[in-house]
């Protein structure tokens, strides 16, 4: 990505001979140095020179060439009627772009025409529509750094919402940046790099807007005293300098705009919050538990967990939805007004049904509003709105009964915004046209003047439409016609052989083949009023679609919070769908630590892809909190621990869950280390990627946190990859005390949990049937038995003598392992049941301190000395080759 492009070299070596319109192409160039500006030409949007070449290679169109007085230079042009396509492309290549619009009228151009950037489209800040997904949010954020204090804004330009937060902690900030995952960030001085995903555009912005007073001013113009809308001076940098990029980027945009920079008069509501307000859930926990996204590894999630969620009748209902999942709540009586809300929803089903058909009939007004702010907003648009606010009156009386509080507030915060809905309806017409500048868009009996011109017009069309009637009798020219055409205008039209009979105040307009045309001075007369009645009244009504937009407008708040409350009411008929249709139970909050009571609990994507699933418990309490999961490869482990953790998510968004029962007290926080998330692309090795998240974990946990750990310490060797799980789990169990599920597929970890008290064993298990092994999928207490394997080795026809070997050795590992509980400082039950520990024979054969060569001495000690902590796979591969080489040698 090569995002900063400056003005082309070629035009800056020769700018003072430049002829004045590349002149002003340059000067744009170099005053929006790190936007490709695309230069408005007529019909088409130019780049030049090398702006030009990288244009017509990403866009695939044709490079042609300016040629003027001064030189040839390159140029690519796309078509300004669909230029949204081409945006797209050079957005998804990594540019932003300028477009600089032709704001002057060529035929009133003395010289060159007038051209301004009218906006600048960037990932972040995109608002139209073709750009935009409908069901998800797109965010920007600005970053300010204050000493050792991360102030964090976020907007959505083209929906208004905005959030402002603030930390000390770096992986905190990592977090929230991964929960918004913000398609762009603009950073000011020192502001931290780092923790961007790598498909987030970094953008450095004028450091002026991020000083103190340029912000607060700024912040106060918008939301009011920034003293009482933030916290602290990171804050208000942050907020103040996002407000000051936004404002840049919209240029001096819409259909009236006075060229002046574009001020966001739609947005007038910031949310400060606390990270510690909601259950915090970092990109990892996101991504693991295929929330938004699906996986690619094992190429298994059919669906995300919001795709199965998603019952949501509306765009405005879908965004909110996403929003409750990145941001589950922590609160038991905010949650609990939810469940109750999606209970009683759920219980009625001609009352959900009514609401999800009305919501169906609600637009994307909070776009819309914006739209409208931006004065970008035509006639249909305003007609939306009104459609969406005829549904108001509905959905309040099919709220009419609601008992909860949840519903009965939304009930109460509906407003129809009468006269707004009045207004577009006495003055829009039903089904205006796309163009607002050219009539057929105001309603008859809105204004009178309007109604006067409109009279004048039908009058002299009607007087012309009688004319040829009038005239065939006073000439007596019976195939005399009277028509219209574009260019001549009205006009009389008489055949050859009937000229004779022409009267003297006929002028002669056109001569035909066949036949002459005339007008006559009435006719001219009629005709002129005609036009200028229409003139006047295209443009009277342009003037009225604007006064009537910017009344709109002006209650951009009101409108805001109606979609605010019908998307939250959209989110709980969802809820209650789903609930309904799919046998979700309401889970209850209670107040006992570390309570997790699910009964027949499923995972909610993949009951629903599969034919059949075996629902399964949980049980963990105070007393009991730390399980560790064994079990063959594809028995259920992680999928398991999965549906206890979406369980818990989703009751804390106030949904139900997929089981039959759920009693749960509140996490803080969900932690995963789930499945080798190798990170080859980015030169990461699966174990320091591993330890990474873990260390992450381990730092960042409470005894009211929530953690997943799958195969911990399978990236390295067996003995350092079980020391590590070990350390992990008593770590976890005795410090952290957080609830905790533990797959792996050590199965020496069993006797660490028997050895601590507050953990225990469960495991899934298989059955040999012949050549095939199958899997039930059931949770059962205890250590799944560790011989699994070798049993299916004698099942599948290994010769007993490698499988008697096998169990010798698999014995002698137990034995070894027995160690562990010598120097376990844990009181406990330290037998695993139906173990047999007898010892081992002799087994010379396992240690390889045989008469090994010096060659052998010297490849053992590379590899020793390897740090696989830093390891990539390519760089293991290289090491690999280089080892391969020595042998050959
Ligand atoms: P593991 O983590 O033990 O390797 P998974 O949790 O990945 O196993 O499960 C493997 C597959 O088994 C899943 O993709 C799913 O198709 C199926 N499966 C898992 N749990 C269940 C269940 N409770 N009921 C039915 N099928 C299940």
């Amino acid at each position: 990505m090569d995002a900063a492009l400056g003005p082309p070299e070629k035009l800056a070596t020769r700018a003072d001979e430049l002829t004045p319109m590349l002149s002003q192409y340059f000067e744009l160039c170099t005053e929006y140095e790190d936007s490709l500006v695309l230069f408005q030409v007529g019909d088409f949007y130019e780049a030049f020179c090398e702006a030009a070449e990288r244009v017509s290679r990403l866009c695939e169109i044709t490079l042609t060439k300016r040629e003027d007085s001064t030189g040839e230079y390159p140029m690519a042009g796309i078509p300004v009627d669909n230029a949204e396509s081409y945006i797209e492309t050079l957005l998804d290549a990594g540019y932003r772009v300028a477009v600089a619009d032709q704001v002057q009228d060529p035929d009133e151009a003395t010289g060159v025409v007038d051209r301004a950037v009218t906006r600048i489209v960037t990932p972040g800040t995109l608002t139209e529509d073709e750009l935009l997904r409908t069901d998800d949010n797109n965010f920007v954020a600005c970053l300010a750094r204050d000493g050792d204090r991360f102030g964090l804004a976020l907007l959505d330009v083209s929906t208004g919402d905005c959030f402002v937060t603030s930390t000390a902690d770096e992986s905190a900030l990592a977090d929230e940046l991964g929960r918004f995952a913000p398609a762009e960030a603009v950073v000011g001085p020192d502001a931290p790099t780092a923790p961007f995903d790598s498909d987030c555009m970094v953008t450095p912005h004028d450091t002026a807007a991020f000083e103190g007073e340029n912000a607060r001013e700024l912040v106060a113009s918008y939301f009011g005293d920034p003293e009482t809308v933030l916290a602290g001076d990171c804050e208000v940098r942050a907020c103040g300098a996002l407000l000051d990029y936004a404002e840049y980027t919209r240029g001096s945009e819409g259909d009236d705009a006075a060229g002046e920079r574009g001020r966001l008069d739609y947005l007038n509501h910031v949310t400060r919050y606390d990270p510690r307000e909601y259950l915090l859930l970092d990109r990892v926990a996101l991504d693991s538990l295929e929330l938004f996204d699906r996986r690619a590894i094992h190429g298994r999630a059919a669906a995300t967990v919001v795709e199965v969620l998603d019952e949501t009748a509306c765009a405005l209902g879908s965004r909110e939805l996403k929003d409750w999942l990145r941001r589950p709540l922590i609160e038991r009586g905010r949650i609990e007004a939810r469940h109750d809300a999606v209970g009683e929803l759920a219980a009625d089903v001609r009352t959900r049904e009514r609401l999800h058909e009305q919501l169906r009939d609600v637009y994307d007004v909070e776009r819309l509003i914006s739209r409208v702010s931006r004065a970008r907003a035509n006639a249909r648009d305003l007609r939306s709105l009104k459609d969406t606010l005829d549904v108001v009156p509905e959905v309040e009386a099919a709220l009419e009964g609601a008992q909860c509080d949840a519903l009965r507030e939304i009930r109460d915060d509906l407003d129809d915004l009468g006269e707004i809905r009045d207004l577009i309806g006495r003055a829009i017409r039903d089904e205006p046209p796309i163009e607002v500048t050219e009539g057929g868009v105001i309603a008859a009996g809105y204004d009178d003047r309007l109604d006067d011109l409109r009279e004048t017009e039908r009058d002299g069309k009607a007087w012309i439409d009688s004319l040829e009637e009038t005239e065939r009798e006073r000439t007596g020219i019976d195939s005399l016609k009277v028509g219209h055409n574009a260019v001549h205008g009205y006009y009389i039209e008489v055949t050859n052989p009937n000229l004779d009979a022409v009267p003297d105040d006929y002028t002669r307009r056109q001569t035909l083949k066949n036949a002459e045309r005339f007008y006559t001075p009435e006719l001219k007369a009629r005709e002129d009023e005609i036009i200028q009645a229409e003139q006047r009244a295209d443009d009277l009504e342009y003037d009225l679609f604007r006064e009537v937009r910017d009344t709109v407008a002006a209650e951009s708040e009101r409108v805001q919070a109606l979609a605010d409350t019908l998307a939250r009411l959209d989110v709980l008929v969802s809820f209650a769908t789903v609930a309904a249709e799919y046998d979700y139970a309401r889970p209850t909050i209670v107040d006992e630590p570390k309570r997790t009571a699910i009964e027949g609990g499923r995972h909610p994507v993949v009951e629903r892809t599969q034919s059949s699933f075996v629902p399964n418990d949980a049980d963990l309490d105070a007393e009991s909190f730390f399980a560790v999961i064994t079990g063959p490869n594809m028995s259920g482990k992680s999928t398991y621990m999965r549906q206890v953790a979406l369980i818990q998510l989703l009751a804390q968004a106030g949904s139900f869950v997929p089981a039959a029962d759920a009693r749960l007290s509140l996490v803080d926080r969900v932690f995963t280390r789930v499945g080798a998330s190798d990170d080859i692309a980015g030169g990461k090795s699966t174990f320091m990627v591993e330890m990474t998240e873990l260390a992450e974990i381990l730092e960042n946990a409470t005894d009211r946190s929530l953690i997943l750990l799958d195969e911990v310490g399978r990236g390295t060797s067996t003995t350092d990859g079980l020391a590590i799980a070990r350390a992990v789990t008593e770590h976890v169990h005795d410090e952290i005390g957080a609830r905790t599920l533990f797959a792996t597929h050590h199965h020496e970890l069993t006797a660490t949990a028997e050895a601590l008290p507050a953990a225990f064993n469960c495991h899934f298990s298989a059955e040999q049937d012949g050549q095939t092994v199958s899997f039930d999928h059931e949770i059962r207490q205890g250590p799944a038995a560790a011989s699994y394997g070798v049993q299916v080795a004698r099942e599948s026809g290994v010769p007993d003598t490698v499988v008697d070997r096998s169990r010798e050795l698999l014995d002698a590992h137990d034995q070894e392992n027995s160690s562990y509980e010598g120097v376990n400082s844990h009181e406990g039950n330290n037998t695993r049941n139906g173990q047999s520990t007898a010892a081992a024979s002799n087994d010379a054969e396992t240690g390889s301190d045989g008469d090994a060569s010096t060659d052998e001495n010297e490849l053992a000690t590379i590899i020793r000395e390897q740090n696989l902590a830093t390891t990539t796979p390519m760089d293991a591969l290289a090491l690999l080759q280089d080892l391969q080489e020595r042998i050959e040698e």
